[in-house]
């Protein structure tokens, strides 16, 4: 009988690796499901950049507007008791951080585009920025057309970057690593402009006395959230939390929250 298991030992052991390995990679299990049991959504979100994800050095914490939402989407996607955990991508490593698994979601200033969808999966647009430029205070640059043989900064990862390319292609494009790099990069000089969307690029000009957002928006970009291909149901369920965060008027509240009191930034157009 003893021999008989010690027999069947090796075959009990290949079953149970072969079960291991059917539910597939962590990016290919249900994000949802795992969530629902964990109580927990896990979310990359921006920590470089001020009004949508910045750390607060005081309590370490990440801040913003994507933070504010994913807390939001995580207690309507998961009831009361469901935590957000966040993990701080930059506009580079947000996708690979999504797709080995350690986040669930990416809510981190990410516009929509076709080209990203064939990559990831996005929610509905819960936020709409364009692009836009920053430049010193007593700076003649006006609009992209002013950009001719200019220095534009930019950060990888980010499509501002190949936007500016279009509509500035005389302009020489540098790429930092992060916004924070960008906008020490602008302030000593190393560029004449900084390009990405009006939403951040104002949040600079808080952070940064000297500095004016000028350009008008020269694109359109709807921020959405974004999961791995084949996470059909998290979508489902955080368009339908971001429907009832719009109509209980929870949305607006956060719009005043933190872009109520930015100079010269017309929330009130981002009412929803
Ligand atoms: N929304 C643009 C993008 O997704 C620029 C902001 C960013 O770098 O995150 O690339």
């Amino acid at each position: 009988m003893k021999n008989k298991k010690l027999f069947l030992m090796p075959f009990l052991l290949i079953i149970l690796l072969i079960a291991g390995c059917s539910n597939g990679s962590v990016a290919e299990q249900s994000v949802l499901e795992n969530a629902k049991e964990s109580k927990t959504i896990t979310w990359g979100v921006k920590a470089d950049t001020k009004l949508f994800g910045l750390t607060d050095v005081r309590d370490g914490q990440q801040k913003g507007f994507d933070v504010d939402m994913a807390k939001l989407i995580t207690k309507k996607i998961l009831g009361k008791d469901g935590k957000a955990k966040f993990v701080t991508v930059t506009s580079q490593s947000r996708i690979p951080l999504l797709k080995n698994g350690n986040i669930d979601a990416i809510i981190a200033t990410m516009t929509n585009t076709p080209e990203r969808s064939k990559i990831v999966d996005f929610s509905n647009s819960y936020f709409d920025a364009g692009q836009s430029l920053l430049v010193p205070d007593n700076s003649p640059i006006k609009t992209t057309a002013d950009l001719k043989n200019k220095t534009v900064l930019g950060v990888v990862g980010s499509n501002s970057v190949e936007n500016i390319k279009k509509v500035a292609p005389d302009a020489k494009v540098l790429q930092l690593q992060d916004y924070a790099q960008a906008m020490s990069a602008l302030k000593s000089g190393q560029g004449d402009a900084l390009t990405t969307d009006n939403g951040i690029l104002y949040g600079m000009a808080v952070q940064n006395k000297g500095f004016k957002v000028v350009g008008g928006t020269f694109t359109k970009e709807p921020y959405s959230i974004a999961v791995n291909k084949d996470q059909r149901d998290f979508v489902k369920a955080a368009n339908k939390a971001i429907k009832e965060i719009e109509a209980s008027g929870e949305y607006n509240e956060l719009i005043k929250k933190w872009f109520g009191d930015v100079p010269k930034f017309n929330y009130k157009e981002l009412y929803r």
